[in-house]
């Protein structure tokens, strides 16, 4: 068997989150300033061949699934066409997307012909006025046509929704209502610090148990439902609805122990976990002229290293987490 990515712990990383892009044509709130982030210069980013290659060489240690992510991964130029490009890639089983819905209708045909599994929009209101608020941008009416486009496609929908304090605690009731006769999967994610100024105070604080138990209090019959292997979501349905939902802990964590992932930022970052402050410019690496092999052993020996969990990976940062997650690749 060729060689495998397994960490000091025993994990097994078969998926990679790739971000395409810094860049976006939204400004959520809980990702970033209003005046966006500093955006680093065109030749800092991946190439699209770089990542591909990463890519390539990364199937051959056994990841076998890619997530697209950013930034927005459709604001790139050339997206589609390197999609078309990473479908090549024989070594891998699925390729999926999170987007925050803008872009995608006119591309939804092209995309359901490529080996991509699932995508996951990002709607953190129901409300365009609200919507609008959070994303600072008035784009409601093409997030919401996505949202009935990909429920009528081939493709799985998975719903991502920021649980913010004091914004939308009001809507978790209405999200999971939406499951009753659309089979969307929706699953509420714990509000992280990566926003690009830092933790925010708030009054309340919205983690798992909380989002839990408001749900709890709104429907008298809740089924826990069986967790794929290193599903990043801990997933529920209401008896009798159509879809699902499911808690992302994000900030608390309790997933770690099963994680199979590794992130590669815009600017070729390697990550071993999202708390992390990034542990290897790889893409200065292959511009300076490293080898398939020699790129594999880097690979080999960074996930090694990868932390038991995200608090040890955020213990050995260098400064506080405070980064956007569109640098990050969420
Ligand atoms: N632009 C795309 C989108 O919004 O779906 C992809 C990139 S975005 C950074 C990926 C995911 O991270 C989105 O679901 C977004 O809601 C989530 N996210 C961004 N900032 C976050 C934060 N501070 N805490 C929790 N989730 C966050
Ligand atoms: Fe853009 Fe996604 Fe960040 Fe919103 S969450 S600003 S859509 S990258």
């Amino acid at each position: 068997m060729n060689q495998q990515l397994v960490d000091n712990f025993g994990r097994q990383i078969s998926y990679l989150r790739l971000a395409i892009t810094d860049r976006c044509n939204l400004r959520c709130q809980y990702c970033m300033p209003a005046h966006g982030i500093d955006i680093v210069n065109r030749n800092e980013l991946l190439t699209y061949k770089e990542m591909y290659r990463i890519t390539r060489v990364l199937s051959e240690l056994g990841v076998n699934k890619v997530r697209l992510t950013g930034g927005e991964p459709f604001v790139r130029k050339d997206f589609m066409s390197f999609l078309e490009m990473l479908d090549f890639n024989d070594l891998l089983d699925e390729i999926n997307i999170t987007t925050n819905g803008v872009l995608i209708s006119k591309h939804l045909e092209q995309i359901e012909n490529l080996k991509v599994k699932s995508i996951n929009l990002s709607l953190d209101s129901l409300n365009r006025e609200k919507f609008k608020t959070i994303t600072r941008r008035d784009q409601f009416d093409k997030v919401d046509e996505a949202l009935d486009l990909l429920e009528n496609s081939k493709l799985n929908l998975k719903l991502n929704v920021v649980v913010q304090s004091g914004i939308n605690t009001n809507e978790i009731i209405d999200f999971v209502e939406l499951t009753k006769h659309r089979n969307i999967a929706v699953r509420f994610i714990e509000e992280m610090p990566f926003n690009g100024t830092g933790q925010k105070q708030t009054d309340e604080v919205w983690n798992y148990n909380k989002i839990l138990s408001e749900i709890n209090g709104g429907f008298t019959s809740i089924e826990k439902l069986i967790d794929k292997k290193s599903s990043t979501s801990i997933n529920f349905k209401v008896d009798n609805y159509k879809g699902t939902f499911g808690i992302i802990p994000a900030f608390t964590r309790t997933i770690c122990s099963d994680c199979n992932r590794i992130r590669i930022t815009a600017t070729g970052m390697f990550k071993n976990c999202l708390f992390d402050d990034g542990v290897f410019n790889i893409r200065k690496f292959m511009r300076g002229g490293a080898s398939n092999d020699e790129l594999k052993d880097l690979f080999l020996k960074l996930v090694a290293r990868k932390p038991k969990d995200g608090f040890v990976a955020e213990v050995n940062r260098s400064s506080d987490v405070s980064e956007s997650m569109s640098t990050i690749g969420g």
